[in-house]
């Protein structure tokens, strides 16, 4: 199996608030990806992390008394937690105040500026606090922050500037001859037509608070909270190090694959951080995907509003795999999406209770009955023509999935294992083992089915696993194989027939018991 460097990125998520459902969906469709291509035999490298710095983080510290640090310490451990709940296989997770990171902002301002893409000017403008963004007059509606609505406070700085407007025909360049940089496409125009419009040099420091990470050429100056965290990608696989190990890991690991990101962020992912790698001389991510809101009734979830439930509440209620599977199942990658207890309970019901869970169970449970629970050999002169819907559908499955995941397309990913497991479960119901059961003559051909149904669910669990890695390792444990964490080669385990006979079959508790309105 060819295998590769791949570098996978979530943002690092601001440490003002804690973890919750949107932060969650991102990180969880990123960990998908990083399992997948983990068992297509890639060296992945899964980046998370969170951002630290900025005015607001140290206005929350005061307002709690503590400093910006103790205040960053105490919410740390929450995203830890959470992904920690959430089976997120992270492989580093960086926080903006290590010093690691320090170090490799400063060696990258000490690099633009050594190469003249930084100028000192003065600045005025419109200045949001709560999103730490300035704007120019014609920017703010009614007066206020375009984006948040809040009230805005007039600012006059003495600042450093990043040449951005430099870059507009490059990055033009860049979008057009590498399509998949920008990701969905309707991103890309926005993309497009944000940079046709014409790029202004963009400041990168402030002089009004200290909370950042200080300009290593003028004494003062701190990095903007914005740019100090998108440095994060490669400060955490070692740029600007010293020690030779982090610096072979940052040449080994960088370019990333696929940046996540949400599409409120995308300019800084797509305009600004590409011409601040190529001020550096660096190679530009692979790409940069956006993925929408999740909506409730129609509305972006908000704490704000109220119509936030948090990530632990729904592990709860659904367990962790059942959880990652609606968010990935449900809402298109891509798109904004509605999400709701009832769509939940029924996804939870429909395709896992019914179609996954009570396939697992009746196979095991039928195995264990007849067979004692070991696979019998499956008789090639007990073929039927009724085996060729399965086998084919399995058969095709690792090329469907591997075209939807390499587009990021979660939903069709899925779909097609589903095709497979409800193919399954019309087998079963075609076959009905229960009948074969019933005469020595046709014993032979009740092994056979046995086989084919149990090889299925095995090439099932495979393609679950990304999503669902906890339930997928357990499926693999009830039909008496190894560990499903160490496929490598995910294609070549699931060709047809290489579930051993003689396998010592489990039948075990419900996977997913059903769950009843309350
Ligand atoms: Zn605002």
């Amino acid at each position: 199996m060819e295998t590769g460097p791949f570098y996978i990125t979530t943002p690092i998520y601001y440490v003002n608030s804690v973890p919750h459902l949107g932060t969650a969906y991102t990180t969880i469709a990123a960990d998908a990806l990083a399992r997948y291509r983990r068992m297509t035999g890639h060296d992945v490298f899964f980046l998370t992390g969170l951002d630290e710095h900025g005015q607001k983080v140290a206005q929350a510290a005061e307002e709690n008394g503590v400093s910006p640090q103790e205040w960053c310490d105490r919410i740390a451990p929450k995203f830890r937690e959470t992904w920690d709940l959430l089976g997120i296989s992270n492989d580093d997770f960086i926080r903006t105040t290590e010093q690691r990171h320090k170090t490799g902002v400063q060696a990258f301002w000490t690099k633009l500026h050594d190469d003249g893409y930084l100028y000192k000017g003065s600045y005025e403008g419109w200045y949001c606090v709560p999103c730490e963004t300035y704007y120019i007059e014609d920017q703010l509606v009614e007066g206020e922050c375009p984006s948040c609505g809040r009230g805005v406070e007039f600012i006059r700085e003495e600042n450093w500037f990043f040449k951005l407007s430099e870059f507009a025909d490059r990055l033009l360049d860049h979008y057009e001859t590498h399509p998949d940089f920008v990701q969905p496409d309707t991103r890309r125009n926005e993309v497009l037509s944000f940079v046709k419009g014409g790029l202004r040099d963009l400041s990168i420091s402030r002089t009004t608070f200290t909370w950042g990470v200080p300009l290593p050429f003028d004494e003062g100056h701190v990095t903007y909270v914005w740019i100090d965290a998108l440095l994060n990608y490669i400060t955490a696989i070692g740029y600007g190090s010293d020690d030779p190990e982090m610096q072979e890991r940052f040449a080994h690991y960088w370019p990333a694959q696929v940046h996540y990101v949400g599409k409120d962020i995308i300019r800084f992912h797509c305009v600004i951080w590409p011409a601040m790698l190529m001020a550096a001389g660096l190679p530009l991510p692979e790409t940069v995907f956006a993925h929408g809101f999740l909506l409730t009734k129609g509305e972006k979830m908000s704490k704000s509003k109220g119509n936030a439930m948090s990530p632990a509440q729904l592990v709860d209620r659904f367990g962790v795999d059942a959880y990652r599977y609606y968010f990935l199942r449900d809402v298109q990658f891509g798109s904004d999406g509605s999400v709701s207890m009832e769509s939940m309970v029924q996804r939870y019901n429909g395709d896992l209770a019914n179609d996954w869970g009570n396939l697992c169970s009746r196979l095991f449970n039928m195995t264990e009955k007849y067979l004692d629970g070991v696979v019998a050999e499956p008789l090639s002169e007990w073929h039927d023509d009724g085996d060729d819907t399965l086998t084919a559908l399995a058969g095709v499955l690792p090329e469907k999935y591997e075209e939807a995941m390499g587009r990021l397309d979660y939903v069709a990913a899925l779909e097609a294992v589903w095709d497979l497991v409800k193919d399954c479960n019309r087998y079963i119901e075609n076959e009905a083992p229960w009948n074969l059961a019933k005469s020595e003559e046709t014993w032979p051909r009740l092994e056979t089915v046995l086989y084919n149904a149990l090889e299925a669910v095995r090439i099932a669990a495979l393609f679950t696993a990304p999503a669902m890695p906890s339930t997928s390792a357990e499926v693999w444990r009830r039909l008496g194989l190894g560990d499903i964490g160490d496929v490598t080669d995910i294609a070549a385990e699931a060709v047809w027939g290489r579930l051993p006979v003689g396998s010592r079959v489990t039948k075990g508790d419900p996977l997913y018991p059903r769950i009843y309105e309350e």
